[in-house]
């Protein structure tokens, strides 16, 4: 028994090995997704403000061409107004004039606003895209570092896959297969060390009748709170 708990000591290990591996490579892979999602949210703001410009330049150049249609207009009664022949028809001119004047004043007003709002829209637009540019820069050196650690992670997996496949292989089935049903519930742990009575799956007590027995090592104890498979595990300083 005490070689069948060495052996599910050393399969444990190299899975915990293997589920570092995977937890690193999902880091890396995290990390870049959410670089790509804030890349991806800036853009859509900078095309937001675009639109908005967009709107703005339109709306600029309906107003433009309304004064200058509305100064033909004014130019138009202004020679009308030489040949008006009564008083009534004169000051009607004149007032359609004032209006006219008046309503382009306020053309002119609307103008300069739209103008300060292109200015500082294509301010945000320039400010924005340069942040971008400069995410998207760190996004590739990450992309690219990710790359390599990535390969380097395969290649220490494809390793450690193989050691698994030699291990696996020295363990009984029916352990084997408790080892591996504990394993899916218990976050990847089955097999743990018991150090001073203290269970290091749940960092709970174990009875110390249980303590005892595991000191033994003949035959295979679980854990009465988390059930993992449990094995004695030395003080380091005893040990070294
Ligand atoms: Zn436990």
């Amino acid at each position: 028994m005490k070689e069948e708990i060495q052996r599910l000591k050393d399969l444990q290990e190299v899975d915990l090995k293997i589920g570092e591996i995977e937890r690193a490579m999902a880091a890396g892979k995290d990390k870049l997704e959410s670089r790509k999602e804030s890349i991806g949210k800036q853009k859509a703001e900078i095309a937001e403000f675009q639109a908005r410009l967009a709107e703005g330049e339109a709306r600029r150049r309906e107003l433009e061409a309304e004064v200058e249609d509305v100064q033909l207009m004014i130019k138009d009664r202004q020679n009308k107004l030489m040949k008006v022949q009564t008083n009534r028809e004169y000051q009607s001119i004149l007032k359609e004039i004032d209006d006219a004047k008046s309503a382009n004043r306020q053309r002119d007003d609307e103008l300069v606003r739209l103008l300060e709002q292109s200015e500082y829209l294509q301010k945000k637009i320039d400010d924005q895209a340069a942040l971008c540019a400069e995410e998207e820069a760190h996004y590739n050196d990450d992309s690219a570092q990710l790359e390599k650690a990535a390969a380097d992670l395969e290649v220490r997996m494809a390793k450690l896959q193989k050691t698994r496949v030699a291990k696996v292989k020295k363990v009984k089935a029916a352990l084997l297969r408790k080892y591996e049903q504990i394993r899916e519930k218990r976050g990847g742990v089955a097999m743990v060390g018991v150090n001073r009575g203290v269970c290091h799956g749940c960092f709970m007590n174990v009875p110390p009748q249980l303590y005892n027995e595991l000191l033994r090592e003949d035959r295979l104890h679980a854990c009465p709170t988390c059930n993992r498979l449990l094995y004695n595990l030395p003080d380091p300083e005893e040990s070294a």
